[in-house]
């Protein structure tokens, strides 16, 4: 684990970095900065969020998430991040404001009938499998079409954009086509103005793909380790395909 300092020295280099990767395209309104917190104590996120300006955090696991919950700092945004199992649903409906790793229907549903329950409207986001990657979660770009107006018809769901999951590319310009069809997708999906559906988030870029992803469109980058450290925590590239 690292020193409060270094996580806000390396928050700060990060802001640079968003900065001078709108300022390299011409971008005016920076993407927000979630800090990605699986394997992180409450009080290291806690400090992120108190001493360097952290908004929104993301957490992976719904078992980690509750055991964290009550420590948490409530002045910043709770996401889910992670692969999220139907079962589980229930355990998080109240204490998240942003799923962003919706990635079927069946779980749509399953978040429908829960903050039904609780008197809650979910705001959510469709996980895409932009490089199709069979063993990954996510819709397939062309599979939006036929679920958002199954989606758009849940009360208790309000879908608010879009989560790209890339692929593990070796080099760094090989995410932009990824990211760039996401983009193309956020933008078509928007331009129909369809029922309970809008496109105001663009959850994509990680550590290793930020920049591409800031230049391509993105409106929220959920950035671990350049913030927290390297982790040990499996393969953290793969995280969103992972089971609890
Ligand atoms: C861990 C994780 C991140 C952050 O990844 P880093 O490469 O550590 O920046 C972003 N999104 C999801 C879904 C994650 O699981």
């Amino acid at each position: 684990m690292l020193e409060n300092q270094q996580v806000k020295e390396n928050i700060g280099q990060i802001r640079e970095k968003i900065e001078k990767a709108c300022a390299d395209c011409g971008r005016i309104q920076p993407p927000i900065l979630l800090a990605a917190t699986k394997t992180v104590p409450a009080e290291q996120i806690n400090y992120a969020i108190r001493e360097c300006g952290i908004t929104c955090i993301g957490e992976n696991r719904v078992q980690e998430l509750l055991e964290k919950y009550d420590q948490l700092d409530k002045s910043a945004e709770i996401h889910f991040i992670g692969r999220l199992q139907r079962n589980k649903v229930k355990y998080i409906a109240d204490k998240v404001c942003l799923i962003h790793s919706v990635d079927s229907l069946p779980l749509a549903e399953e978040i429908e009938k829960q903050c039904a329950r609780i008197g809650k409207v979910m705001n959510i986001l469709l996980e895409v499998n932009t490089g199709r990657e069979e063993q990954k979660g996510g819709f397939f770009p062309e599979k939006l079409e036929e679920v958002l107006p199954m989606i758009g018809a849940l009360p208790h769901v309000h879908v608010c954009g879009l989560m790209a999951v890339a692929p593990v590319c070796e080099k760094k310009e090989e995410y932009i086509k990824y990211f760039e069809e996401t983009y193309q997708k956020f933008i078509d999906i928007s331009s129909k103005k369809l029922h309970n559906i809008s496109m105001n988030i663009l959850s994509m870029g990680m550590t290793d793909s930020m920049q591409e992803a800031i230049a391509a469109g993105s409106t929220m980058v959920r950035i671990g380790s350049a913030i927290f450290g390297h982790r040990t925590y499996g393969n953290i590239s793969d995280e969103t395909t992972k089971n609890d």
